[in-house]
């Protein structure tokens, strides 16, 4: 069994959801929604590791709050940085060496199936580098100022979504790299390395606005086990 370090980037600001706390406080069936992510991890046995990457701002209450569950469930916490990539980056620096893979999983996508984690991480065991990602059904327009420019081709056109899961040494590689980039993938492919694809499912949303919360609450119990 391949050891997985896992890294649960939630330090964003949270402009596009509103309000004064960051999303990932959001309460999803009553939790808040971070916590909820961080368990589809700390109970596999195959995680060797688990970092929960928390803004300057927000780790006052993280940790006075959280901190001792957080100890409990074999968590440790990480500062972030301006940009998602820094945010991962601070972690992926604290990394075990002897974790084979390390997974990089948004803390705003509480709806990901165990059995979905289980086949990116067997990919990702099998190929070197792995991510879950969803063919795009709709059809897609450039638009500016609400006025179509453009009508785009679909075709070969997958949504990537995360866990996105890369042998450690490849993931360092990639991350020695300066590109600014808003997925881990996007570097490993800068590298020019293969990274295998995954079919998600759409029911694996990162809650952006208060809208996505109300769906995460609707599919969540839906989710295969
Ligand atoms: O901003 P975006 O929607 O891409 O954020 C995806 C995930 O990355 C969220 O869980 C967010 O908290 C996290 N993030 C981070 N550090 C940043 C920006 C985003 O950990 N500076």
């Amino acid at each position: 069994m391949a050891k997985v370090s896992v890294i649960l980037p939630a330090a964003g600001s949270g402009t596009r959801f509103g309000g004064e706390r960051n999303k990932i406080f959001q309460p999803i069936q009553g939790r808040p929604m971070f916590l909820r992510t961080l368990e589809l991890f700390t109970r596999r046995e195959d995680v060797v590791q688990v970092q929960l990457v928390v803004s300057p701002a927000d780790m006052p209450e993280v940790s006075e709050r959280l901190g001792g569950q957080l100890r409990s469930m074999g968590v440790n916490l990480c500062e972030g940085g301006a940009q998602r990539g820094d945010s991962v980056r601070n972690a992926l620096a604290r990394v075990r060496d002897d974790a084979d893979l390390v997974c990089v999983h948004d803390a705003v996508r509480p709806c990901v199936s165990p059995l979905w984690i289980d086949a990116v991480f067997a990919q990702a065991h099998a190929t070197g580098a792995a991510i879950l990602a969803y063919p795009v059904h709709g059809t897609l327009k450039n638009v500016r100022e609400h006025v179509i420019r453009q009508t785009v081709s679909r075709e070969n056109l997958w949504e990537a979504q995360t866990p996105q899961v890369f042998r450690t040494a490849l993931l360092r590689r990639a991350y020695e790299q300066p590109t600014p980039a808003t997925d881990d993938a996007a570097l490993v492919e800068a590298l020019g390395q293969p990274v295998s694809v995954v079919l998600g499912d759409p029911r694996n949303i990162k809650v952006t606005t208060p809208g996505d919360l109300a769906l995460a609450e609707a599919v969540i119990d839906s989710l295969p086990r």
